[in-house]
């Protein structure tokens, strides 16, 4: 599990956590996708993203990259890539706070890729000032699902591109 923050104040001043799966849920995904990879936002969702106060709101990504474990893409490839989308999202008003992803392959029986809920335990655990029941799960996989519910957030599917 790798784990990037990008603003420790939002960690440490959020009431409200919001966790996002990456591919097909925030952004189009065009199979497993190195740095220069193009980004195509689900602008569907960065409304509903947008409608959260983005002063009590911590966004995270936690996302499955077993392209790096098969071998296809580096760890590199992830970290700047969620660091384009991280600029790309502050543009149009929303701040990541935070990026959390598995790097293995489903062979590698791993602790952390979902639909296990470790990603989105960690993630609430950043958080110092979340309130009570308030931490949300936005994707699009069943897997995805099982994670939210197994971690107790509130599960919320994508909305289509
Ligand atoms: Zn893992």
């Amino acid at each position: 599990m790798i784990i990037e923050i990008y603003s420790p104040e939002i960690l440490a001043s959020a009431r409200k956590l919001v966790c996002l799966d990456r591919d097909n849920t925030l952004i189009r995904d065009s199979g497993y996708m190195d740095q220069n990879a193009e980004i195509e936002f689900n602008t569907a969702l960065l409304a509903q993203l947008l409608s959260f106060d983005q002063h009590e709101t911590s966004f995270c990504l936690v996302s499955n990259q077993s392209g790096i474990g098969r071998g296809l893409i580096s760890v590199a490839d992830v970290i700047n890539l969620n660091r384009r989308l991280s600029k790309d999202l502050l543009e149009r008003g929303i701040r990541l706070s935070s990026s959390i992803f598995c790097p293995h392959s489903p062979s590698e029986n791993c602790l952390c890729r979902k639909p296990k809920p470790m990603m989105l335990n960690i993630a609430l655990r950043l958080h110092e000032s979340i309130d009570a029941s308030s931490q949300i799960m936005y994707g699009d996989k069943h897997t995805d699902e099982e994670a939210a519910l197994s971690a107790n957030f509130i599960w919320r599917r994508a909305p289509a591109f």
